[in-house]
């Protein structure tokens, strides 16, 4: 027999899941328009390493269920509001039961006639009812550009702030605090800088399941003499290699740190020098803790007060220290306040701005530092300036050419509410899912279902695109050009491996046609000319470009990208908002406390093989295959107390809903704890989720709700 020759073409691009940002080449069958394999490439972030999902994620972009024309519900559609196809006939995604069941509803038409009832549509509820009757949820999946337009249109052309994205749900929390402290949100050290640490502080975070590349050169560090110290209430992976593990109970951080800011006060391991050139409020946080010895938070936080001397010992005493953290610090009713006790101590012990120091919140999407900073959010625009500073207002009308809302917007949760009370009545969303994705989805039913009107811009016919009226085909990661900035602030290009299916378009040429049709100019030749529109009106931005950033990209600030590879240290001399302001905080126990009904707390998370909504990775052969189903982690100790063993369905209860899936018996989990991955639509996590906000950052606290857990009945 003689094989027959495929032509392939290799691209060098980047992976499309996580904030580590790696650089790839994938290798697309040509004729079959498909990608066969993966290659890591030699990136300032990867070093040519990969995890599964970047070697074997990417063919969730040939899936047969992808979109491939525009569609319009039908009149006689199943309401909205009422069980939707996909939960009457519940199925994984990627399956055919629950796609076949919901496509029916829907007829499929042109472009020209999908788009111009979109923009009829935004423009109607515009008149009636104002532009804050409208809102839109970008995308943290999406390019710096495509995060820049959609944030452009929403403001210039909708006529509102009303604009947010899924960093609400991530580390909305972290950039409040970092924002307030230093005047910037970004890292101060990028993630292989670890190497030069000698204490790397890793709390709530799991970078072995969430950011898997950046936890090798973690554990490289490790190896070669940096001491970690792993705080977590789930035990990570990554706490094989702690010189030091601390199982915190959930909701508690800050009598934790606090304690520890205490030791480090009290046996002066405080850098004078820095404290009192660079920082101010030192002596209200020393009062805040002054009473917080380490026997007080064991008390509360469960952590061995020796252990809570040693760690404040080890930072204090070390020489270089990093922190990292991950939604286990942010994803709480008080998520503010546990990084503004990350932050006092990185600063009273003078680890910022130095080789092996820094604070480092790891970014999950693979541009959420790149959407933030294009302006996919509420109370800002490009670079973080505020939309109610007059003179920020003044520029921005002036560039766009149209008057702009000077009232800060509403974020994810507070859209979602308002579309309940019918404030919010019409809503455009590009590649995100908040039926699976927000906390309490029974409420976010309701305020999708109670929308007059719904697009949806995505890849996929999502459970939040059963809500839409009009689908819009979009292309995926692997169809399109665009840059994204990672967790390190290095921006890199993306490039198109395939053509996108069908009649699917690309992102950014839908959000200008949708703003030429509601009659605003909106039109660029390329996405590189969208690109220097946007880096035209951000200091961090302005020295760089397509040309610029090359096949390997460059970190911002970047003084000069012809010489220069960036910064990947910051703030060594000042921070951007003078001295960096330290917080006081105090201890306030989570939103909602466990009782006799709901005695467990859970947290909710992340797999290895998933990806948030599992909108891309459930349709993805290898990685459903490695992790098809969900289940709840268990503490033996409470499953023998409730007479449930490994691998048994139970049905988890919170004061919200009831989901059932299988019990897996695990130690990581402390006694009184559980977990569940947020990935799977069938035993939705979110539909427990408690939707009480941390008050600065708005974020939800998907880290804490109470629940109880029991054996299901037979069928
Ligand atoms: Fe992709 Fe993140 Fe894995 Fe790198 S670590 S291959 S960016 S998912």
């Amino acid at each position: 027999t003689s094989r027959q020759r495929v032509a392939t073409r290799a691209v060098d691009t980047l992976c499309p899941y996580c904030g580590v940002g790696c650089a790839v080449t994938y290798v697309a069958d040509v004729d079959h328009n498909r990608i066969v394999h993966a290659i890591g490439r030699d990136g300032a972030a990867n070093a040519g390493r990969l995890c599964v999902k970047g070697r074997y994620g990417h063919d969730y972009a040939s899936h047969p269920q992808r979109l491939t024309r525009p569609l319009i519900r039908l009149q006689n559609a199943y309401p909205k509001g009422q069980l939707s196809p996909m939960e009457q006939r519940p199925g994984k995604p990627g399956g055919p039961v629950e796609h076949d069941a919901v496509l029916p509803h829907f007829r499929e038409a042109s472009w020209d006639e999908a788009l111009q009832v979109v923009a009829d549509r935004l423009l109607g509820i515009r008149e009636s009812h104002g532009s804050d009757a409208l809102a839109g949820f970008g995308s943290a999946k999406g390019s710096n550009e495509e995060a820049y337009l959609f944030q452009k249109l929403v403001r210039a052309v909708l006529g509102t702030n009303n604009v947010d994205h899924c960093t609400r749900l991530c580390h909305a929390s972290s950039v409040a605090a970092l924002l307030e402290s230093m005047g910037s949100a970004a890292v101060t050290n990028v993630v292989r800088d670890v190497a030069r640490a000698d204490v790397a502080i890793l709390t709530g975070c799991n970078p072995t399941e969430n950011h898997p590349v950046a936890a090798t050169f973690i554990k490289d560090a490790a190896a070669a003499g940096t001491r970690l110290i792993v705080i977590n209430s789930r035990r990570p992976q990554i706490a094989d290699y702690a010189a030091l593990y601390l199982p915190i109970r959930p909701g508690t951080d800050v009598a934790l740190y606090n304690a520890m800011l205490h030791v480090i006060i009290r046996d002066d391991l405080l850098d004078h020098a820095f404290i009192r050139e660079r920082t101010e409020g030192f002596e209200a946080v020393a009062e805040a803790v002054r009473e917080v010895t380490p026997a007080a938070a064991e008390r509360i936080c469960g952590v061995p007060a020796a252990d809570i001397e040693q760690a404040a010992r080890m930072l204090g005493e070390a020489n270089a220290a990093m922190f990292f953290w991950g939604m286990g610090i942010s994803q709480h009713t008080r998520g503010t306040d546990n990084a503004r006790c990350l932050i006092s101590l990185a600063m009273v012990t003078g680890n910022v701005g130095r080789p092996g120091t820094g604070l480092h919140p790891l970014r999950g999407q693979n541009n959420v530092q790149g959407a933030s900073d294009a302006g996919l959010i509420p109370m800002v625009y490009p670079d973080y300036q505020r939309v109610d500073d007059p003179a920020v207002q003044e520029r921005f009308e002036r560039d766009w050419g149209v008057p702009l809302s000077p009232r800060p917007g509403l974020t994810v949760t507070e859209i979602i509410s308002a579309a309940r009370d019918g404030d919010v009545r019409g809503m455009y969303i590009l590649g995100e899912n908040p039926f699976i994705s927000d906390p309490d989805v029974n409420k976010v039913r309701e305020g999708l279902a109670n929308l007059d009107f719904l697009v949806v811009q995505d890849i996929f016919l999502t459970e939040t695109a059963e809500f839409a009226d009009v689908i819009l085909p979009a292309s995926s990661f692997m169809e399109k050009a665009g840059s994204y900035t990672n967790t390190d602030r290095r921006v890199q290009l993306g490039a198109p491996v395939l053509q996108p299916p069908g009649e699917a378009r690309q992102d950014w040429e839908l959000i200008c046609e949708i703003a030429q049709r509601m009659g605003y100019p909106m039109a660029y030749d390329s996405v590189a000319d969208v690109f220097d529109e946007f880096a035209a009106c951000t200091e961090s931005y302005a020295s760089l470009s397509h040309a610029a950033l090359g096949l390997r990209g460059r970190w911002y600030p970047c003084s000069n990208p012809e010489t220069s590879d960036g910064e990947p240290i910051v703030f060594g001399d000042a921070f951007p908002r003078g001295p960096a302001m330290l917080v006081a905080t105090r201890f306030t126990p989570a939103d909602e406390q466990p009782d006799g009904d709901f005695p467990l707390v859970l947290s909710t998370g992340r797999v290895l093989e998933h990806w948030h909504t599992g909108t891309m990775t459930r349709r993805s052969a290898a990685l459903d295959t490695l992790a098809p189903d969900a289940s709840v982690e268990l503490n033996p100790t409470d499953a023998r107390k409730l007479g449930i063993s490994d691998g048994q369905q139970v049905r988890v209860t919170s004061r919200r809903g009831t989901i059932t899936l299988m019990a897996e018996l695990s130690e990581a989990v402390l006694p009184g704890t559980v977990f569940i991955p947020m990935h799977f639509r069938e035993a939705c996590a979110n539909l427990l989720t408690n939707p009480a906000v941390d008050p600065w950052g708005k974020i939800p606290g998907f880290k804490f709700c109470a629940v109880r857990v029991e054996a299901a009945r037979e069928a």
